[in-house]
């Protein structure tokens, strides 16, 4: 579990877990935190389609790669994992329009 006040090289070598990919500003928060590696769950694709979203809920279709990709420290990227176990817990949840 991190904490705060923990030494960069500490940072850069722990892992951020997510149920979903994060979005952009998650993914801007991974990286300015100094973490070194995401894994998601739930592709951002999928979540639009779980949340049955429509073009004025749906909000940023930036990939979490598409901004870590950008960084000028790497961060590693893994996913999407797991999707059909991840989507269990979506289905039945979201209503149409949903945001
Ligand atoms: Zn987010």
């Amino acid at each position: 579990m991190l904490q705060a006040g923990l030494p960069r090289d500490v940072l850069r070598r722990a892992t951020i877990y997510s149920s979903g990919e994060p979005c952009a500003m998650c993914s801007a928060a991974i990286f300015y935190t100094g973490i070194g590696r995401a894994v998601y769950g739930l592709s951002a694709g999928a979540i639009l389609h779980l949340r049955n979203a429509q073009p004025h809920t749906a909000g940023l279709s930036l990939s979490c790669r598409a901004v870590l990709d950008s960084a000028a420290e790497k961060v590693a990227v893994v996913g999407p994992c797991l999707e059909e176990e991840g989507a269990v817990p979506h289905q039945g949840y979201w209503q149409e329009g949903a945001a």
